[in-house]
């Protein structure tokens, strides 16, 4: 048979792709290519990358816009209709609950599947199960059994057994929150990682304690390496601004040093001075200003805005609900956001228009404060570490994640357009519940989400599971 190679440029010049964005920056943190190209999408994957302009059913014209890889949020709690329209506005194309994770596994994913606006998956909750076995009458968070009492061998035997069943029904990994179940042994949690790396799944964990208290973050650090060097499992250390506060230095070059001896492990930081939590958790036991680096003014009751006191601490205490906590500092956050091992992930969550600002801007306050108001780190990097790295953090078990976190040809069309000048997060401690702006274009599986900077109708949103 005769060659017809001549005849290929032809027939991809003449192609009609279902949609094109024509002629925009295309940022690719793994190829590291940063150009004017035209992008053909068809279906739900990228068919072609062109320094040509291409034909399109839909054309977008893209002049002046960043291309990027739709950014991958790794520590997402808020996982309903709400949150996930402030995570497509924010540039988010998946959003994954791994910190506290959820348990049972399948009906979390059964309750979303065909109706979510974006990619979503879980953890296998070990908070979840521990509460769940001992009873603890907490609102996703232990506030008595499972935070104050120790596990019987069997109550053990049974968390073990749950959160195993969440890993065989596809969980991303295991979900470990130890400041918020101090009463788990270090044993039990030892076996926790043996358990994930049974599985090969990473544990993702929100350390035992933080600060410079004692037990603060170096002891912290020190169990949780420790362990998966014992176990071989796969560790992430969630929020590193949050836990090591005035020693994010020295807690990075721990990890950075386990890094270096071999053991995989990974972190993330949010780009805000304040964390949040519940105020009836293991968080506000007594010593917490210590450990959390902060007093009573320093903590905002979400429900009313309201600085707290010591009298109102207690009263809301009992009551229970989400505080906002002012306790690190602009120069560690800095820190932290810079650094090549952290990721960006925005420990966010959104209920009816309450929370922390960070469940709707992290990702546009990371591009538009810190990559071009304060140059704390290039575009670039901003982009690999919101989209790349937690790609690649999760895609040794996930197939699905190999093929997202890059503009590639053949890869998903999970795909951010935003314009590099004018990106801002607009979400504030006082009002969180504001869409960011800059954000012109999102698709997910090549289904726009986000069209002429407005949200659209629709729900192609996948279940990531460890496949
Ligand atoms: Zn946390």
């Amino acid at each position: 048979m005769r060659c017809l190679l001549w005849l290929l440029p032809a027939v991809l010049a003449a192609q009609t792709y279902d949609v094109v964005l024509q002629n925009g920056r295309v940022m690719d943190p793994e190829s590291g290519l940063d150009a004017v190209r035209s992008v053909g999408i068809q279906g739900k994957r990228i068919a072609r990358i062109s320094a040509r302009p291409l034909q399109g059913k839909i054309e977008v014209d893209a002049k002046g816009l960043v291309i990027a890889p739709g950014f991958i949020d790794l520590h997402s709690h808020g996982q309903t209709p709400e949150n996930y329209r402030y995570k497509a506005m924010d540039g988010v194309t998946t959003a994954l609950e791994l910190e506290v994770g959820v348990s049972p596994v399948a009906e979390w994913y059964a309750a979303r599947g065909g109706k979510a606006l974006i990619n979503f998956g879980a953890s296998s909750g070990h908070i979840a199960a521990r509460m769940a076995v001992m009873k603890d009458t907490g609102n996703f968070l232990p506030r008595d059994a499972a935070m104050n009492r120790r596990a019987t061998p069997e109550e053990q035997k049974a968390i073990t057994a749950a959160v195993e069943k969440g890993l065989d029904e596809g969980a991303l990994g295991i979900g470990l929150g130890l400041a918020y179940t101090p009463s788990a042994t270090h044993e039990e949690i030892l076996n926790i990682f043996y358990l994930a790396a049974k599985w090969k799944r990473p544990i993702f964990v929100h350390l035992r304690d933080s600060g410079v208290s004692t037990p603060g973050i170096f002891e912290s650090l020190q169990e949780v390496i420790a362990d998966a060097a014992a176990s071989g499992a796969s560790l992430h250390i969630v929020h590193i601004n949050s836990m090591a506060q005035k020693k994010t230095a020295e807690a990075l070059r721990m990890i950075e040093g386990a890094r270096a001896r071999g053991l995989d492990v990974t972190t993330e930081a949010y780009p805000y001075i304040a964390a949040s939590t519940r105020l009836e958790s293991a968080v506000f036991e007594p010593g917490w200003q210590e450990k959390q680096g902060a007093t009573y003014s320093d903590l905002l009751w979400v429900a009313t805005g309201e600085r707290l006191t010591p009298e109102s601490f207690e009263r809301y205490r009992k009551q229970g609900g989400p505080v906002v906590i002012f306790m690190n500092t602009e120069e560690m956050v800095r820190l932290a956001l810079a650094n090549p091992i952290v990721m960006i992930a925005s420990d966010g969550q959104i209920t009816n228009g309450k929370g922390h600002p960070r469940g709707a801007g992290t990702y546009a306050r990371v591009l538009g404060k810190y990559v071009r108001e304060e140059k704390a780190l290039s575009l670039m990097d901003a982009i690999r570490k919101s989209s790349l790295m937690p790609a690649q953090r999760l895609e040794a078990m996930s197939s699905q994640m190999r093929r997202k976190g890059r503009i590639k040809v053949g890869d998903d069309a999970d795909i951010c357009v935003f314009d590099p000048d004018r990106v801002i997060d607009k979400a504030t401690y006082e009002n969180p519940a504001q869409y960011s702006e800059g954000f012109r274009y999102v698709l997910v599986g090549g289904t726009f989400v986000v069209r002429d900077g407005k949200l659209q109708d629709a729900a192609p949103g996948e279940a990531i599971r460890a496949q």
